[in-house]
């Protein structure tokens, strides 16, 4: 393993608290990641000395705040390799650049008739804002299945991709599954049929290297709170043309070039899709924080999660009657597992009480526990801060959960 997890560790001060009876065990990292002290000491930085609101003022503190906002949107520009720095939008997170997706491309380019692809194994915040889409258009969704290791039936892609289909939004990582789907096989196969494809990274871009070019979607967005960042930023990545040709999603100050009763002239990218006052300093906190990913470099980080990822499902496999969720081929670092007889949420609390932190639930992926016949599992996010000790305590957690129930 190629990374200094112990110096690693040191920038996260959360990581060292003490919760019941000792250190916390933090496998809950697909929900949300912690904060390095770097991206916590520049939110407080600029609160302290140099708050303001961007774009409106020519004073000194709204220059300095505008070009830090600004040159965020680049950092994360560079990050995904998009083309132009216009084509990144702030939003709020993963769940709002979806909705303004569904909303502005739906006004733009979905009719009645028109069908809408999903996949089986999408966060909530990947169906519903398509659902909504689709009543309100009288549209049709549809949806790739998975079969029982959590991968995709891609043999259907060719029959479901009709010339009624317009859009297929697609999870990058399964946040339940860990599946890491083959995006650029699938989205040259939607292009070939003049489909567009959103993708959401959500669980993605945190892990492993995203080129937006080479990947050819037409859309990628992200949470900044997923990816080390503080909560209320979130990136809707879209191709220049599309974003040009979609009406706004919200009105109101920055979005407008002029405003008269009779008229209003809309402003170019990216400030269209940025009506009303942004979350600035989270834009700076999050660009501190793709900062400090880039410098410990996303396939170190890719490698040595799959390492303790791999560990943690051999160690797991050990122990009768836990059943994984979940066993593609190509899969993130995300464990999804049941204990025999056990309700995830028993699993979970007992846990807790042993200091490890790990989600239970349906992870807001009903459709997969559906598919399962399930109503729950425990889930085991890890980030690169994670360590085999920790791995030992959550099996060790998951043994005695066993002991009390069996
Ligand atoms: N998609 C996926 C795959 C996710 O894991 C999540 C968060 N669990 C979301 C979308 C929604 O993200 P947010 O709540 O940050 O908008």
């Amino acid at each position: 393993m190629n990374l200094d997890v112990d110096k690693i560790r040191e920038d996260f001060p959360i990581l060292k608290q003490n919760l019941y009876s000792g250190q916390l065990v933090y496998l809950d990292n697909a929900a949300t990641t912690q904060k390095p002290i770097s991206v916590i000491n520049i939110i407080n930085e600029y609160y302290l000395k140099y708050n303001a609101n961007i774009h409106r003022g020519v004073h000194y503190l709204s220059e300095k705040m505008t070009q830090a906002y600004e040159a965020s949107r680049k950092t994360i520009k560079n990050f995904i390799n998009a083309e132009h720095a216009h084509e990144i939008i702030f939003t709020s997170g993963t769940t709002e650049s979806i909705n303004l997706v569904a909303f502005s491309f739906g006004e733009q380019y979905i009719k009645e008739g028109d069908e809408i692809l999903v996949t089986q194994m999408e966060h909530h915040s990947n169906i519903v804002p398509w659902q909504m889409l689709c009543e309100r258009k009288k549209a049709k969704l549809k949806v790739i299945n998975i079969n029982t290791f959590g991968e995709l039936f891609l043999g259907e892609l060719d029959n479901l991709l009709t010339e009624k289909t317009k859009l297929l939004a697609i999870t990058h990582v399964s946040n339940t599954l860990g599946t890491i789907n083959p995006l650029k096989e699938i989205i040259a196969k939607a292009h070939k049929k003049g489909v567009y494809v959103l993708v959401d990274g959500a669980q993605g871009v945190q892990h492993q290297q995203v080129d937006v070019v080479d990947l050819d979607c037409d859309f990628y967005v992200f949470s900044g709170h997923k990816i080390y960042g503080p909560t209320g930023i979130g990136v809707l990545y879209g191709k220049e043309k599309l974003l040009n040709e979609m009406p706004p999603y919200k009105g109101g100050g920055d979005m407008i070039k002029s405003v008269t009763f009779e008229k209003t002239i809309y402003n170019d990218l990216p400030l269209k899709f940025e009506a009303g006052t942004s979350n600035f300093i989270g834009a700076i906190g999050l660009d501190h924080a793709i900062r400090y990913v880039s410098n410990i470099g996303i396939s170190n980080i890719a490698e040595y999660e799959k390492e303790l990822a791999s560990y943690t499902s051999i160690e797991l496999a050990k122990i009768e009657g836990v059943k994984v969720f979940g066993n593609a081929m190509n899969k993130s670092s995300i464990i999804s597992f049941n204990i025999q007889d056990v309700h995830s949420f028993d699993a979970g609390m007992v846990l807790d009480k042993m200091n490890i932190a790990v989600r239970t639930g349906t992870h807001c992926t009903q459709p997969i526990m559906d598919f399962f016949g399930i109503s729950g599992t425990v889930r085991a996010s890890l980030a690169f801060y994670n360590t085999t000790q920790e791995i030992d305590k959550l099996i060790e957690g998951v043994q005695k959960v066993k002991k009390l129930f069996g």
